[in-house]
């Protein structure tokens, strides 16, 4: 990575300034653990946040899927559909269990799962699927009423992979809320960030405390530690759930934020034919976590090379899981749209302690590169 002095980058973290504070109460507590009261607070402040009734504090996003998965009893040769055009932090856990992934491409609207292509890959697919990863992405909620319905209709658990969408709404209510299971993660670059960690919800109780279990060794209740089942060394740190009760307290703010910054990059550039900037359905609210664009006709990589010219961190699209090498020959239902976005596609800076005045420099070299 480029490190140069006043780099500006993709997405970096923004402490809320109380952050060192909560530490060191974590510290006076001297739970230096992965549990303590900092991590029942954490739990608390997402669950009232996003009005999901249980949540679970984890080490990742990826490993709060993995858990989703246990819990429902996804196990070898299960099919799982999940979004194509997606990080691979979404897609792992389904190897991690043995299932088989079958990739669904996107819609032109949302740039998400496309609920067409996901009815015909329910009525393709070599034998019943039991589950579906579905991801929000760059906060942006997918079209969730038809595939929620098609979901009820084929029994098809629903798993909401909202890692990228904390706090973006589909007719109000919480992405990672409609589903059996939602997924949050505080990774560095996300929207908020406990340096790593992830957070679990969902609307069943008693999957939530079966995850709970999963999550700290699967320990029976004993003094020596029974075991009739193996689990995972899954649950966060007491230290960085501190940095996440500091975090929500500026959840609203930095929301706020990244869709004025993505204000600020419509008002440069709706006027330029080139581009076309990240739609949003007319019933959601995203977080806007990433400004992401397309090009019709530039390279993006000539774009991308201009701006590291200049200190400037930006990125192509997430490659889609149905071209990726590992994925050679996985079920999938393509229809072009998210290979489009990948081939065009570009994702700018939207750090939350950027200036207009940054966001005007970022279209001023993009437009002369166009030029
Ligand atoms: C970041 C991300 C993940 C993984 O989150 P971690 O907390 O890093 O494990 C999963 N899915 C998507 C879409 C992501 O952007």
């Amino acid at each position: 990575m480029n490190m140069r002095p006043n780099r500006l980058f993709l997405s970096p973290p923004h402490m809320s300034g109380s952050e060192q504070e909560y530490i060191a109460q974590a510290f006076e507590s001297n739970y230096i653990a992965p549990l303590g009261p900092m991590v029942d607070q954490f739990e608390e402040s997402i669950r009232n946040f996003t009005k999901a009734p249980n949540a679970l504090a984890l080490s990742t996003a990826t490993a709060a899927l993995h858990l989703a998965l246990r819990v429902l009893g996804i196990g070898a040769g299960d099919i799982v559909l999940a979004s194509s055009f997606t990080f691979i932090g979404s897609i792992a856990p389904i190897l991690y269990q043995n299932a088989t992934p079958f990739f669904i491409d996107s819609d032109t609207q949302s740039w998400n799962l496309d609920p067409l292509l996901l009815e015909e890959a329910i009525h393709k697919a070599p034998q019943k699927p039991k589950a579906l990863i579905l991801t929000h992405l760059y906060g942006q909620c997918a079209d969730l009423d038809k595939i929620i319905e098609l979901c009820k209709a084929h029994d098809i658990y629903l798993i909401e992979d909202a890692a990228e969408s904390l706090g973006a709404t589909y007719d109000h209510h919480q992405s990672g809320t409609f589903g059996d299971f939602g997924v949050y993660s505080f990774n560095g670059n996300k929207i908020l960030t406990t340096s790593g960690g992830g957070m679990l919800v969902s609307p069943h109780k008693d999957l939530i405390e079966k995850a709970r279990f999963y999550s700290t060794q699967a320990r029976n209740d004993a003094p020596h530690y029974e075991h009739t089942e193996y689990g995972y060394n899954y649950r966060m740190s007491n230290i960085l759930a501190a940095i996440g009760v500091a975090q929500m307290e500026v959840l609203d703010e930095r929301i706020k934020k990244r869709r004025q910054i993505f204000e600020w990059y419509r008002e440069q550039l709706n006027t330029i034919e080139e581009i076309t900037l990240m739609p949003e359905l007319s019933n959601t609210k995203g977080n806007r976590w990433l400004t992401t664009l397309i090009l019709h006709h530039t390279d993006p990589n000539a774009i991308r090379l201009a701006l590291e010219e200049e200190n400037i961190e930006s990125r192509p699209l997430w490659k889609p899981m149905h071209l990726q090498p590992l994925f050679k020959g996985a079920l999938s239902l393509h229809n072009g749209t998210s290979q489009n976005l990948f081939d065009k596609g570009l994702c700018l800076p939207s750090g939350t302690q950027m200036t207009q005045d940054d966001v005007v420099r970022v279209c001023t070299i993009l437009k002369k590169a166009l030029a």
